[in-house]
């Protein structure tokens, strides 16, 4: 299979529609070559790639699994662009039921959630926006559940040196529901706490207590 010029054209046009990327996770591996494979997995599965339906997929399945790991090629300067902001106040700023929608390192199959992420100032606050943002450049890329938790809470952590942190992730994994153990309404629930939330029960409880309803992903 031979890729026509407008369609090299469209996949650089995928590549740049991203700004504000930074390069650090550079492939040898070309774009022909990702669509190459996806053919191939077409074949393997007893498929017939050149079939009028499936002719552009695995051009389409790399463009998805691109966008849908664009957050390796984000940074956290570049997502925040300097929206930190020095604020007197310690109460604490929760932003809840963020959706997020990740891709399993294992099965690279959707997780779908929410995140809750809570933080104390200590002089330094973010846009609530950029929370959001911060969850979603983590959650665009391959992943666990239980690292996401962790790099959302030492992301927080790292920028604005607040007093405490807490992160709580509820989600439903495709790989668990559509396949293995078949169970759907199934999810899983992981937090990461540092700072007061880890150390004081009632900061935690107060959180907890905020975050509390009932998880319903169907
Ligand atoms: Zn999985």
């Amino acid at each position: 299979m031979t890729l026509s010029k407008s369609e090299l054209t469209e996949i650089e046009q995928i590549k740049n529609s991203f700004p504000n990327l930074t390069t650090e996770h550079k492939s040898s591996v070309s774009q022909e070559e990702m669509i190459q494979a996806v053919r191939t997995l077409l074949l393997g599965l007893g498929e017939d790639p050149d079939r009028e339906g499936l002719k552009d997929t695995p051009k389409r399945v790399v463009k998805a699994l691109q966008f849908l790991t664009s957050g390796y090629h984000q940074s956290l300067d570049e997502l925040l662009n300097g929206a930190v902001f020095h604020e007197d106040t310690d109460e604490m700023v929760l932003v809840r039921d963020i959706d997020l929608f990740s891709s399993c390192e294992h099965h690279i199959l959707p997780i779908l959630g929410r995140a809750h992420v809570a933080y104390i100032p200590n002089g330094k606050v973010i846009g609530l926006s950029k929370i959001a943002r911060i969850c979603e450049m983590y959650a665009r890329r391959l992943q666990v559940q239980e690292r996401l938790t962790a790099q959302i809470a030492d992301a927080i952590q790292g920028l604005l040196k607040p007093k405490g942190v807490a992160v709580v992730i509820e989600a439903t994994h495709m790989c668990m529901v559509m396949r293995g153990v078949q169970k759907p309404g199934s999810w899983t629930s992981t937090s990461a706490v540092k700072g007061v939330f880890a150390e004081d029960a009632k900061t935690r409880q107060e959180f907890m207590s905020l975050i509390r309803h009932n998880p319903n992903f169907h």
